[in-house]
């Protein structure tokens, strides 16, 4: 273990300075690419001049600090979103580039230099409430999206992200993707409940859960409630209603599966009038694929099976994320020598880590969130949870400096 400490004060100090850029009900609203955007971007390069980090933005608004290492391997970065949600709170995707910072200045504060190069990253409009979609800065800089894509991209009012972009000043020079990392280590909020149920301080994040949505529509006859005698109905809402105890059961038959119907429209929803047409989605999500296309089988069969005509269209699917075996190695070395308490956990909520596992070797770290709270004014995790969660992005990183650069001696 290093002696390295992080210093929680002056960790919980940038979080409550930059809580002030947006400050709203006791939270934040920082929509991306405004006015308190630009404040606190101002503020983040700031710190990292003053550290003597070279920051470099690129076309969609990524900042990029990079502090030097011994060597010219591709950098390890830490790092997440400085935008929030209009009734956003002060730790969601702040902490991730706050506790980097700490990260730096412990670092700075030792003389210690690592192996290699470091790089703290503020993605771009990861929250997507202002230009939809979500991720778009890490999005581009992964090539999932066109640069011309975001830059189309409006808000409500009609500006594009494009001017917005241009207004605020952060239109950089570097190509989207023209920024090397060789890792990704982002810290992050759980924004659900299962770390403080359990008293674990950490999460060791295994990757994002996969989602897929479906709308099934149900066709029976619409008839007199009174004067269509049981055995002679074609009832689409009981046909519904055997569904959606199917959905639950395919998820409870599933370690880790969670299966929902959210949404349903029955018609003509008249209390003598035997339902004639049911439209619902399903909602289904699992770590893995392979599993949840065993689910999606089964929900066909289902559907297939309800003596109704049916009608199942995909509406919507986003694969699972498994995060790197390495990266999460080094968190299991870092947890262990800090003899901190720690569960694995798999992402319920879509982060940058996300799009950036499928270009770097990427992992996260959680900390618990109170009440399970988070996109609300009330998020909050306490002084040294957050300085846990920076403790063990430290080592972490040294960790995988350590091993990768010297991988016969590293333990
Ligand atoms: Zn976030």
């Amino acid at each position: 273990m290093s002696n390295l400490i992080v210093n929680e004060n002056r960790l919980w100090d940038d979080l409550m300075v930059t809580a002030e850029f947006g400050a709203k009900d006791g939270g934040v609203c920082r929509l991306t690419l405004g006015p308190e955007d630009k404040a606190v971007r101002d503020w983040f390069s700031g710190q990292c001049n003053a550290l003597g980090l070279e920051m470099a933005v690129d076309e969609v608004g990524n900042m990029f600090a990079l502090r030097k290492g011994r060597s010219d391997l591709p950098p390890i970065a830490m790092g997440s979103h400085l935008d929030t949600q209009p009734t956003g709170g002060r730790f969601d995707g702040i902490l991730g580039v706050l506790a980097g910072l700490e990260v730096i200045r412990v670092l700075e504060d030792a003389g210690y230099v690592t192996e290699a190069p470091l790089m703290l990253v503020n993605w771009t409009n990861e929250e997507g409430s202002r230009f939809n979609p979500s991720m778009l800065g890490s999005g581009v800089y992964c090539g999932v999206h066109e640069r011309s894509y975001a830059d189309a991209r409006q808000d409500e009012g009609g500006e594009t992200f494009g001017d917005a972009l241009e207004a605020i000043g952060y239109r950089g020079d570097r190509p989207a993707g023209s920024v090397e990392l060789g890792a990704m280590f982002e810290l992050h909020i759980e924004q659900g409940p299962i770390l403080e149920a359990e008293g674990a301080s950490i999460g060791i994040v295994q990757g994002v859960q996969g989602c897929r949505w479906y709308e099934v529509v149900l066709t029976g006859n619409s008839a007199h409630t009174g004067s269509t005698p049981m055995g002679m109905r074609q009832d689409a809402l009981v046909a519904a209603s055997h569904l959606v105890v199917a959905v639950q059961a395919m998820a409870l038959a599933e370690e880790d599966a969670v299966g929902s119907v959210g949404f349903m429209e029955v018609l003509p929803n008249s209390t003598n009038v035997i339902p004639g047409v049911v439209r619902l989605n399903v909602d289904l999500r699992h770590p893995k694929d392979a599993v949840l296309d065993r689910m999606e089988a089964s929900l066909q069969e289902t559907v297939a099976s309800l003596g109704v005509t049916a009608k199942i269209t995909p509406i919507s699917r986003t694969d699972a994320v498994e995060f790197d075996t390495e990266c999460i190695t080094s968190v299991r070395h870092a947890v262990s020598r800090l003899n901190m308490s720690a569960r694995d956990i798999v992402s319920g909520a879509g982060h940058d880590a996300q799009h950036l596992a499928g270009h770097v070797p990427t992992t996260m770290i959680f900390v618990p969130s109170t009440n399970g709270l988070s996109h609300n004014p009330a998020e909050y995790t306490a002084p040294a949870e957050c300085a846990n969660g920076a403790q063990v992005l430290l080592e972490a990183v040294l960790d995988y400096d350590r091993r990768m650069s010297d991988p016969v001696s590293a333990p």
